[in-house]
């Protein structure tokens, strides 16, 4: 028997069980370590903050998964990875060992520096696993505001998901408390949003924000929480209420206390085929790998790679060869605006509209339901 052990429920691993489920290995005893019973489906994570569906929506179940695949399923996260042992440590003090394994932990953020006991509210948007818990807790905190009044909500981090997820947000708080005046703010590092896209679809994005009443600040790194509002590198105060953290991914921090070979954000380095440089055996997918050219962290990559990782591990199991995985040159990104409308974005080309946000939430509940009893083959 070959010990395959399978780290974190991503979006990649889901793949991987799909795969064993279908396609029985049984010279294969597959184990999977994840935090949590249920995996959350980032492409559904704006719909569910805009009160569009509920949170056991957006999920994969993941024991239900493993019981089809034939894999063992421990409750526990990681915390520590031996490379010359051969084992994963758990928080629960368990140890598992492992001939081949493969990491798909996703990724943190950096929070920020806190210089007073007065800050806004923060609502960190990674890692995605507990957003439920950190999200519920601000419904919470704002059911309990007097009537009337203004508050502002700044979001740090222009990327497609701080976007996405300010109007998601402001939908959502618009609704469940119309009496207060709802204010947004976007602190953008970069010159313009969505940089890697054309003016088409970056001109509808402005257009959306815009429309829900969000003033982009362009230029402007946020880098700490003080009395009352976020300060900027540049020491300059954005008054705010509530602060949504939405700034670049870093790697999971106990990864910088193992020898896996990180990069600058404390990634994983990974060859073509996805396993960790000098590491045989060893792989890491999704937003935790590093691969080279270097990929947006977005859950559409790590989707990409399950086909390939589920071969490559079988591969590997079987000491056969490996083969190369190929990033798409260009993907679709589908953005919620809050409003009942998205926009389709891939290269230059962009539209938007009710049709779009349909369209997306049909994709996203077909990928969840792929991997949800009752299973469809
Ligand atoms: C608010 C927000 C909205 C987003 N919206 C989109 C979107 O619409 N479309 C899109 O393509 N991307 C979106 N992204 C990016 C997307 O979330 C990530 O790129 C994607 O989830 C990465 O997939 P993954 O499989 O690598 O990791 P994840 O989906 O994060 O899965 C990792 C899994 O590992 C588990 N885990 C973590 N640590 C451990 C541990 N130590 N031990 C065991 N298990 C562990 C987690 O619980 C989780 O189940 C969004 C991101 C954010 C923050």
């Amino acid at each position: 028997m070959t010990r395959l052990l399978l780290i974190g429920a991503g979006h990649a691993h889901a793949f991987v069980l799909e795969a064993l489920a279908k396609n029985p290995a049984p010279s294969i005893e597959a184990t999977v370590v994840s935090d949590s019973r249920y995996a959350a489906y980032s492409g559904s994570v704006p719909a569910w903050l805009a009160g569009e569906c509920s949170l056991r929506e957006t999920q994969i179940d993941i024991q239900a998964l493993c019981q089809r695949a034939g894999a063992r399923l421990i409750i526990s996260p990681a915390t520590g990875l031996s490379v010359e042992k051969r084992e994963v440590t758990l928080k629960s003090g368990e140890r598992v060992g492992f001939d081949v394994a493969s990491l798909n932990i996703g990724s943190t953020l950096a929070l920020p520096e806190q210089t007073s006991d007065n800050t806004p509210y923060l609502l960190a948007m990674r890692p995605l696993s507990t957003l439920h818990q950190r999200w519920q807790a601000l419904q919470d905190s704002v059911a309990r505001l007097p009537n009337g009044g203004e508050q502002r909500v700044v979001s740090v981090g222009g990327g497609a998901a701080g976007c996405e997820t300010l109007m998601s947000v402001l939908a959502q708080l618009r609704q469940k408390r119309p009496d207060i005046t709802w204010r947004g703010e976007l602190l953008s590092a970069a010159d313009a949003l969505l940089p890697e896209a054309g003016w088409l679809p970056r001109g509808l994005l402005q257009r959306a924000l815009r429309r829900a009443n969000i003033t982009v600040h362009h230029r402007v790194r946020g880098r700490a929480l003080s009395a009352g509002g976020v300060l900027d590198t540049a020491g300059r105060c954005y008054p705010a209420d509530i602060v949504l953290w939405a700034t670049g991914a870093v790697g999971h921090p106990w990864l910088v206390d193992t020898a896996l070979p990180l990069d600058a954000n404390g990634f994983i380095q990974v060859t073509k085929t996805l396993e960790v440089q000098g590491i045989p055996g060893l792989f890491a997918a999704g937003d935790c790998a590093a691969f080279e050219p270097p990929l947006p962290n977005a859950g559409v990559y790590a989707v990409r790679m399950g086909p390939l990782l589920a071969d490559n591990l079988r591969a590997a199991c079987r000491g056969e060869s490996l083969a190369k995985w190929q990033p798409p040159k260009r993907v679709l990104a589908l953005i919620g605006t809050g409003d009942g409308r998205a926009i389709a974005s891939r290269g230059a080309l962009g539209f938007s509209g009710k049709w779009v946000w349909r369209w997306k939430k049909r994709i996203d509940a077909r990928f969840i339901a792929r991997f949800n009893p009752p299973f469809s083959d």
